[in-house]
Formats: C-alpha cells, structure tokens, sequence
C-alpha cells in the first residue's frame, strides 16, 4: 500500500464518521477512532501517526509489545493510545497492564481479578471495558447478558479497576444493517446498567464494515482495521 493509498483511506473513513455522526444527530467528536494494528508493521503505523491517528488496537499482547516499546512510535507531540481489543490470558495480564491504556476485552471476574491485583501492584488505575457476547457463536469471547449484572457486582470492589463502558463484536455480516440489533442491544445493556447507578461513557462498537451502524446506534469507539490498512492475512 502506497502513503498516498493509506492517507486517503483514513480520509474516507473520517468522512464516514463525519456523515454518520451528522445523520444521527451526534457530534463528531463522541466517536474516537482506533486504528486497528494487527499485521500491520511499525514502519505503517508511524505513517499513520504521521497523518495524525493516536489511537491503536491491537488484538496480541506478544505483538502489541513491540511495537508500543519500539523507538520507532514514540512521538514527541501528545502520546500514543493503545487498546487491547483481543482476548485476554491471565498469565499476560500483567503485561497487558504495562502495555494497555484501554482494555476492551474483559470477560470474567477472574481475569478482572488477575487484571486489578497486577495494576495495583504497579500503582496503576488500569482502564477497562467489560466484553459482552450477544450472539451464540462458539468462537466468541464475551460475558453473557444473564451474568453481566453480577460481574458488575465483582468489579465493585476491585479498586485499581476503572470500568469505562461495553464492547461487543457481532457475527460478520455481508450487511452491516444485520449487525444492528446487536448494537441497539448493547446501547440498551449499558441504559440498563447506568440507571442500576454505574457511570459506562463508554461503547466500543464498530468495525471497518459496519461502523456507520455502530455510531447511528451509539458507539463512541469504533475498531477499524481493513478500512484504513487493506486487507490483511488473516492468522
Ligand atoms: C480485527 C479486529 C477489528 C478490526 O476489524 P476490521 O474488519 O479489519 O476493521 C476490530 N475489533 C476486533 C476485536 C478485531 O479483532
């Protein structure tokens, strides 16, 4: 992929956010994009800094590590962002805390637990988003909406825990209007949960196809890959 190639898709897909945001009568400015990274080589990743993205997912933590130390992304104006979008094993937890501005894939209340021990004992308020699985597929991680209340309960009491808001990932749909129920749902949970008293600005929703969706539906993150990097292997 040429810079000219990379600039114009990132253009595209602000163009999207502006159009959508505009049409659902929101600003802008609620929904953050994150460039999401996997396979995607630093020396791409600092072009896309250059444009001005500040915002990465990565979905592996071994893989997220090189490139957030690497000499080649520290920038000198503001600061890159990294959010973990993919599952999370205990035994890289701790890792993942020294790594991670956002994580987005918590599921369980024992690796809540695991997360909030390794954050307290680096002095760290670790951010999190709690991932909730609304379809049935068996590939999906996520907490099921009949024990989402009750792993809200847990994370009470973990102090070193900020909890920001949801995330899902739908079935892949040649339609993104398909994926639409799941967002509406998970806007819906998180109502649910802030009149039970929990303060969740945040829902991280959205990705290159269906986006547009995500943000009519309410997404204030959206997790953007092929859209603005090609596509990829798939591993
Ligand atoms: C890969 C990935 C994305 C981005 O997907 P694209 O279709 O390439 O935009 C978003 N979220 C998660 C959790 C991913 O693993």
């Amino acid at each position: 992929m040429t810079d000219i190639e990379l600039l114009d898709n990132i253009k595209i897909v602000y163009k999207k956010i502006a159009d959508s945001t505009k049409r659902s009568e929101r600003a802008p400015e609620e929904v953050k994009l994150i460039a999401v990274t996997k396979n995607v080589e630093t020396d791409v990743i600092k072009k896309a800094v250059e444009t001005g993205l500040r915002e990465f997912g990565e979905n592996r933590v071994q893989e997220a590590q090189k490139k957030v130390t690497s000499d080649e992304l520290q920038v000198t104006s503001g600061r890159l962002l990294w959010h973990l979008i993919g599952h999370l094993q205990k035994n890289k937890a701790k890792i993942a805390v020294q790594l991670f501005d956002l994580i987005h894939s918590v599921d369980s209340s024992e690796l809540a637990e695991v997360i909030n021990k390794q954050a307290e004992k680096m002095h760290k308020i670790q951010r999190i988003l709690v991932q909730v699985k609304l379809s049935d597929e068996e590939s999906k991680h996520g907490v099921t909406e009949d024990n989402l209340f009750d792993l809200f309960g847990k994370l009470d009491s973990m102090r070193n825990l900020k909890t920001d808001g949801l995330m899902t990932m739908p079935p892949y749909f040649d339609d993104p209007e398909r994926s639409r129920q799941y967002f509406t749902r998970l806007r819906e949970l998180k109502d649910r949960l802030e009149s039970s008293g929990y303060k969740l600005p945040e829902l991280s929703m959205g990705m290159s196809n269906d986006f547009e969706v995500a943000i009519n539906e309410g997404a204030t993150m959206i997790r953007v890959g092929t859209a603005i990097f090609g596509e990829r292997l798939i591993r």
